[in-house]
């Protein structure tokens, strides 16, 4: 059986700030240990209880400049004022090692990597409805009452690009969410193009018996 052939699946998630997306995609590394996330590079300020090259990698506004004018993001977009960005070393690295990689990124991303990456996995997820939204933003506490009120601002436009997605999910009971999106990421490796390539020789062995 040949693994190194099999390339891994990226999956794209986008959800409005404070839907869940970072804890729903913790909780997933947490059941999926073969599951990665890409650590984005960011320009906003780090928030109490976040690690640099943990949660993201925290650099200048003209750190971010250099490495767009050197090609090191695979997307990169304006969010809420400060700079996103994925670098694409680690991900093309991780895919060709058979992982699945998911990245976190906002709408903007999105629409870039389904661009470069056709075949890319990508799901959107929303809370319950605006007023939890503003429960959730301002229950987390990591925010200033201008930032959360900003994010809320741009989630309708983030929400307006739903339909771009491959799968929805409605962040109501955390666990329901949680098993949703493990049930995506379990359905695409269970697709016959990627069985095949994984299975081959189990396969092979199968149809030449007798
Ligand atoms: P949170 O999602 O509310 O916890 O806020 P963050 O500050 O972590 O993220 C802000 C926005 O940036 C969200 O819409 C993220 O999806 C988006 N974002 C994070 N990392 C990236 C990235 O590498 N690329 C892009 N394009 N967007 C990102
Ligand atoms: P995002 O990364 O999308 O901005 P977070 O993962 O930071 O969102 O979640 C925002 C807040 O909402 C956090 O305080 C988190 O604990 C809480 N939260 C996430 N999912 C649920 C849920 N299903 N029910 C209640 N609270 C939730
Ligand atoms: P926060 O500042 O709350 O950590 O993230 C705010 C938003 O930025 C989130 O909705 C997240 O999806 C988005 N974001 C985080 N990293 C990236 C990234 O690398 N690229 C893009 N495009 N968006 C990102």
């Amino acid at each position: 059986m040949s693994q190194a052939a099999v390339q891994g699946t990226l999956f794209v998630i986008s959800a409005p700030s404070g839907a869940g997306k970072t804890s729903l995609v913790a909780e997933m590394l947490r059941s999926d240990e073969t599951l990665g996330v890409s650590v984005s590079h960011t320009t906003r300020p780090m928030r109490e209880g976040e690690q640099n090259g943990v949660n993201y990698h925290f650099v200048s506004r003209d750190e971010f400049e250099v490495m767009i004018g050197r090609g090191d993001f695979l997307e990169h977009a304006d969010v809420f004022g400060n700079y996103y960005g994925t670098s694409h070393v680690w991900v093309r690295e991780t895919l060709a090692t058979g992982r699945d990689v998911i990245l976190e990124i906002d709408w903007q991303g999105a629409e870039q990597v389904r661009r470069l990456m056709p075949e890319c996995v990508s799901i959107f997820i929303v809370p319950p409805s605006a007023s939890i939204l503003r429960e959730r933003l301002t229950g987390r506490g990591t925010d200033a009452p201008e930032v959360v009120e900003r994010r809320l601002a741009e989630a309708a436009e983030e929400c307006r690009h739903a339909g771009e997605f491959d799968y929805l999910v409605v962040n109501d009971q955390f666990e329901v969410a949680l098993a949703d999106l493990l049930a995506i990421t379990r359905t695409q490796r269970l697709r016959m193009q990627v069985q095949q390539a994984r299975h081959s020789a189990v396969l092979a062995g199968l149809s030449n018996q007798g």
